[in-house]
């Protein structure tokens, strides 16, 4: 056994026997593995080996496209058969909703460059000749269906046999029953492993523990929110009417998921596999995997099986005349949101995961992919927002993680709607004034553990959401709230603001070299900037900068970047001492407040003057408001209305929202939730980011040229800028105006079409614009596409609407109301 390596790897599933065959074939050769007993013995061995394509994250979707295509590669490049059978995937629908989540799907699969097919109930029996169509009694007629005809089903062992092989034939090593039992950094900095085998220094070590990811986590001092859940399948003996129809030269068929029904089946040697996500599957090892479970499986519970077997025998009766061989139920790793957790461990450096993996038979690949980019590279070649790590903070609690996993789990085959909240585990995070705005009708969301308000009920209006691809219920009060914002004055709690405090005597010139904005060096000024990639100049961060006082500025960023944000900075510091950096997030609250009349309301409140000369746009003070003392009032805002957003100290929050609204009430001041907020921003073409900012696009081909200084000296992704600028901005970010649309608004990742039909781009957000009454997508087209006036189409819900290019900010295109 080697005892130094670049990059140790700890876990021998097929994740990370993937991550160590991607590094080696990065050219990073000096690599080892770590398996505590033998390969595949966690979750990988029993595994159905399914290989579904369909995934409605743009990340996670390009990931699984990737593994799908190396998967087909792998036999010939080492030797050994995967049994990859490309059956194809059909998922069937019974009901409009699902056929929009599936037309929704087909939007971002277009964008990835997916195949697939929408079909039609006489299609699927054509192609699933033992199917139901139902339509009687409690089977429901198949309205039509999904068909990826490229993906199918692989065997799990030995596809992490074939990556085994490849890595070792580029040089990797792997070390069996050897153990990672304990982890300790050395004095240069490096990770020391200790196993029974003696001691492995390593520069990187890459957790791929699979059910094992708490353990393995608390060797390091992190929480990491993956525990796994019960997952059963039933293995069917033979059955005579498909052995009939295979003996007749029928094709194996494709891999049916009746995802109403929320189970799948596939061929299993002239029988089945029925595989349900049922309720009631309890979450298992919240506490780490005992000793004695090893390889094991949990009995088999017919009991929660049971619905399904028999919705899955009216669908496909000749399942009836099967006996049941086997159930294999086993611990199967879940995250609160059901993607993975790939990328840098938070606080560490040179600690990465590959962990909580849902999918991992078909994520292995491409995560492997991204992780070794990552870690060779620097950064990894695609957006992995969605399934970093630090996307989830110190809110994940062992008894959230248990209960959103259980609900995830419950949860796979629903129709993911786009206003979809769930209730588990809440409320847990709550801004302090919480009960107030919850007796003003607020009908609650959730992101990053906080609750939000998404809309307000009037008096007499239910306060629930009835979720759609569509418009819906709350449609008229969102816009009800957006007018209140651009016609008297409205306010926004959000205090889930990420919030640091950067201080000292190299704070301006380190802040300085991490963005691409000048750092303000007047104080009371504020900058937009934004952190770019290293690697291909891309929006990584967005930070409004604020120079508070000498040596200190106040720094904000997105709600649900603050681990994400924090672990970047305080890996960045210099190690001189000079800059001083904390996050004080959950100490200053934060209520926008805007609209034509906010500084008649804000007047009533403070003897700071807030007149345009005194406090201009683009400026901040720190005054008093009301009773409240060290209050930042910064003029700024996300809705594009004369505003201010208070940042206050916590303990103000209750007195300060009082004062507010007494003082707003002759002004008729209401609350304004992010749903509105959404289409207020769409109409000021104010990327978010995350979704409209990623690092795939720099900020040139966002748009935001006045926000990077090429002329500043050195900052991270200036080269990438510079090379840029040198070849030609590839991608344009435009505003769109959608025609036609009655029911349907673009929501984000659409594609775009030219008039010929090619795709040109995609939308990366939409919404009803309220105020200019029309529907909006903002997002990027190829250069060419981009200019004013261009006659392009989106598909929304698998239909083509006109979209026009249309000015940046549709409302208020000179920032009169801001500047006002
Ligand atoms: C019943 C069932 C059916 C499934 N069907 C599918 C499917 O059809 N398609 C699909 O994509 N996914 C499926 N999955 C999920 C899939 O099995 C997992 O996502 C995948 O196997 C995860 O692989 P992994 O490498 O992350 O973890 P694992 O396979 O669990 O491997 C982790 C390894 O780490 C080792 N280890 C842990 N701690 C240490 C340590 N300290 N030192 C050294 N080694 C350590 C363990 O021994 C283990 O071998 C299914 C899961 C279940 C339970």
């Amino acid at each position: 056994m080697k005892t130094h390596v670049r990059v140790l790897v700890i876990g021998g599933g097929v994740v990370g026997v993937s991550t160590l065959y991607h590094l080696a074939k990065k050219g990073w050769t000096d690599v080892a593995l770590l398996e505590r007993t033998e390969l595949t013995a966690g979750s990988t061995w029993h595994a159905a080996g399914l290989l579904p394509l369909f995934n409605m994250s743009y990340t996670v979707g390009q990931l699984h496209k990737y593994s799908v295509d190396l998967y087909k590669r792998l036999p010939a490049e080492t030797g050994q058969d995967v049994s990859f059978h490309v059956t194809g995937n059909l998922r069937l629908a019974t009901n409009r909703d699902r056929m929009d989540e599936y037309q929704k799907y087909c939007g971002t699969a277009n964008t990835i460059g997916v195949p697939f097919e929408v079909i039609t109930p006489a299609q699927v029996k054509e192609l699933w000749p033992l199917v139901d169509l139902g339509g009687s009694g409690d089977t429901p007629a198949i309205v039509g269906a999904l068909y990826h005809p490229n993906d199918g089903h692989i065997a799990p062992a030995d596809l992490t046999m074939a990556l085994r092989i490849g890595a070792r034939k580029a040089g990797a090593e792997i070390y069996e029953q050897t153990e990672a039992l304990s982890i300790e950094r050395t004095a240069s900095g490096e990770w020391k492993v200790h196993t029974a085998k003696g001691d492995i220094v390593a520069e990187h070590i890459v957790c791929a523990t699979g059910n094992y990811a708490r353990q393995t986590g608390r060797l390091l001092g992190l929480s990491v929110p993956a525990i796994p859940v019960e997952h059963q399948y039933i293995v069917y003996d033979q059955s005579p009417e498909l052995k009939a129809y295979r003996t007749a030269g029928g094709r194996e068929l494709a891999v049916l998921r009746e995802s109403d029904q929320s189970y799948y089946l596939r061929e299993e040697r002239m029988g089945w596999i029925l595989g349900p996500y049922e309720k009631g599957a309890p979450a298992r090892f919240a506490d780490g995997v005992p000793d004695w479970f090893g390889r094991s499986l949990f009995p088999g519970d017919l009991e929660r099986l049971l619905p399904h077997v028999e919705a899955a025998m009216r669908r496909v009766p000749c399942l009836e005349t099967c006996g049941i061989k086997d159930i294999v139920n086993g611990p199967i790793s879940y995250t609160p949101d059901g993607s993975p957790l790939i990328g840098p461990a938070w606080n560490l450096p040179n600690v990465w995961l590959n962990e909580g993996h849902s999918f991992g038979i078909t994520a292995a690949g491409g995560s492997g992919w991204q992780l070794a980019e990552w870690i060779v590279e620097g950064e990894p070649g695609i957006d992995m927002l969605a399934v970093d790590p630090r996307r989830y903070g110190d809110y994940t609690s062992k008894r959230y993680v248990v209960k959103k996993n259980e609900e995830t789990y419950r949860n796979v085959f629903v129709i993911h709607f786009p206003d979809e909240e769930r209730p588990d585990a809440r409320p847990a995070k709550t801004s302090p004034v919480y009960d107030k705005i919850d007796r003003m009708g607020a009908v609650w969301g959730q992101r990053y553990g906080w609750e939000r308000a998404n809309w307000f009920a009037p008096p007499g209006v239910e306060r629930k959401d009835r979720w759609s691809f569509r418009r819906s219920n709350y449609f008229e009060h969102v816009g009800n709230e957006c007018r209140l914002m651009r016609e008297k004055v409205g306010v926004i709690d959000l205090s889930p603001f990420t919030k640091f405090e950067v201080t000292g005597t190299g704070a301006e010139a380190w802040l300085d070299g991490l963005v691409a904005n000048k750092v303000p060096t007047r104080i009371g000024r504020i900058a937009l900037c934004h952190a770019l990639a290293r690697r291909g100049g891309g929006i990584r961060s967005e930070f409004t900068i604020t120079k508070i006082a000498d040596q200190k500025y106040y720094v904000v960023s997105a709600g649900a970047a603050e681990r994400y944000d924090s672990d970047y900075l305080r890996k960045a510091l210099p190690a001189d001492g000079s800059v001083g950096l904390r996050n004080i997030t959950t100490s200053r609250g934060c209520f926008v407040i805007a609209g034509p009349r906010s500084r008649d309301l804000l007047s009533k409140l403070t003897d700071t003057p807030l007149d345009n000369a005194s406090f201009p746009w683009l400026t901040g003070q720190t005054i008093e408001v009301g009773l409240a003392v060290d209050v930042h009032a910064l003029r700024v805002n996300f809705v594009g209305s004369l505003g201010w957003e208070l940042h206050f100290p916590i303990e103000y929050a209750h007195h300060l929202f009082d004062a507010v609204f007494d003082a707003g009430k002759e002004y008729g001041i209401g609350m304004v939730g992010m749903r509105a907020m959404e289409s207020l921003r769409l109409e000021k073409s104010y990327r978010m980011w995350g979704s409209d900012m990623t690092p795939d696009y720099t900020p040139f081909e966002t748009g935001l040229d006045r926000f990077v200084r090429m002329n500043k000296g050195e900052f991270i992704g200036k080269a990438q800028l510079q090379k840029q600028l040198a070849a030609g901005v590839p991608n344009r970010f435009v505003t769109l105006e959608v025609h036609g649309v009655t029911d349907a608004d673009p929501l984000g990742n659409e594609p775009l079409f030219d008039s010929d039909g090619r795709i040109v781009g995609r939308a990366t957000s939409g919404y009803y614009g309220h105020c200019v009454r029309k529907s909006l997508a903002i997002g990027y087209v190829k250069a060419d596409f981009a200019a004013v006036g261009t006659q392009l189409s989106i598909e929304i819900l698998g239909e083509r609407r006109p979209a026009t290019v249309i000015p940046e900010s549709p409302y208020d295109p000179d920032n009169h109301e801001l500047r006002a």
